[in-house]
């Protein structure tokens, strides 16, 4: 089984999908018993999912006028 160090060292590669599916799946094994690894590969998956999604398209001007007045951040707009 893997060490929490040689784990971690895995992980981007991991995340990428660069990885051989037997050391994805020994990270995977590792994630199974190690409560701490699975929740900083957790945190890492959302955050790179969230990343991706959120590359902001241009919002529109007038989309971002009522977004911002629905959330009462009119303050906020450049006038
Ligand atoms: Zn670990």
């Amino acid at each position: 089984m893997l060490t929490c160090e040689e784990m971690l060292g895995l992980l981007s590669d991991y995340v990428d999908g660069q990885l051989s599916p037997e050391l994805c799946e020994a990270i995977e094994r590792h994630m199974a018993e190690c409560h701490n690894c699975y929740v900083v590969v957790d945190s890492l998956r959302k955050t790179i999912v969230l990343y991706r999604q959120l590359e902001p398209p241009e919002m529109p001007k007038e989309v971002e006028t009522r977004l911002f007045r629905v959330l009462n951040l009119e303050d906020f707009l450049e006038s």
